[in-house]
């Protein structure tokens, strides 16, 4: 039997990460993972047991009074906590900016890596986040660093929050992406990096379907898959 494929999709908030995983992993007929969502548990329940996010050692507290978990049906994975779908719940600006800091904390990576690891087993699959290629799975055979313009970056955020109902400002999402980036790429856990296998994609002038193609272009080079778009049985 050939080991499941895994590929990796790393980059900044904003980037597009997800609409691209989520239409690769549907092509590919491979399971979609959002590592962003176990972080952004963690920070649920930092928020709702009422500790600063920004306290370590209160923040690990709580995390390890509490049950994260993946559950999937129709194929997609939820994030659970304490056996509670919390998928609803967790994109709020207040566990946005939770996550940013919860995600520091040196034990909950650890945690956290462990149980997206665990998802990953035994299954072909696309997952996205900060660390992907160079933690969680340092050997994907296909890594993909997304990037685009802050200012484009904002705008895409800016539509997806006013897509889902809320309501924000430019100037506030761009305010909050440069926080997130600045927490992601100081911290010395795991900082948001390319690996150095990573191929690294500039989105800002291309639509998710043409960044799609170019995965798919990228797997077929490396024999990753078939000409026709297949998954390689080998
Ligand atoms: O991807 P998403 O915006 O949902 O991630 C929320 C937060 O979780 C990020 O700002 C980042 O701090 C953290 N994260 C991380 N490592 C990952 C995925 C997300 O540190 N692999």
């Amino acid at each position: 039997m050939s080991k499941p494929l895994i590929i990796a999709i790393d980059g900044p908030a904003g980037a597009g990460k997800s609409t691209v995983a989520r239409a690769l992993a549907q092509r590919l007929g491979l399971t979609y993972i959002d590592s962003g969502a176990t972080y952004r548990a963690a920070a649920l329940k930092v928020v709702e047991s009422r500790v600063s996010p920004a306290d370590p050692a209160a923040v690990l507290d709580s995390v390890n009074h509490c049950r994260i978990t993946f559950a999937t049906d129709d194929g997609e994975w939820h994030v659970m906590l304490d056996d509670r779908d919390v998928a609803g719940l967790i994109r709020t600006p207040e566990v946005t900016r939770a996550a940013a800091w919860v995600s520091r904390v040196p034990e909950v990576r650890q945690k956290l890596v462990a149980l997206q690891r665990e998802a990953a087993q035994g299954a072909g699959v696309v997952m996205e986040g900060r660390d992907i290629g160079t933690v969680v799975f340092p050997d994907a055979p296909l890594k993909i660093f997304l990037e685009a313009h802050p200012a484009e970056r904002a705008r895409r955020r800016l539509d997806q929050e006013q897509a889902d109902g809320r309501s924000a400002s430019l100037t506030a999402t761009a305010d909050e992406i440069r926080r997130r980036d600045q927490l992601d790429a100081e911290r010395k856990v795991s900082p948001l990096l390319p690996a150095a296998d990573a191929v690294r994609i500039d989105s800002t002038h291309l639509t998710a379907g043409e960044v799609v193609e170019r995965i798919l272009n990228l797997a077929k080079e490396r024999g990753l898959i078939e000409k026709s778009g297949a998954l390689n049985a080998e």
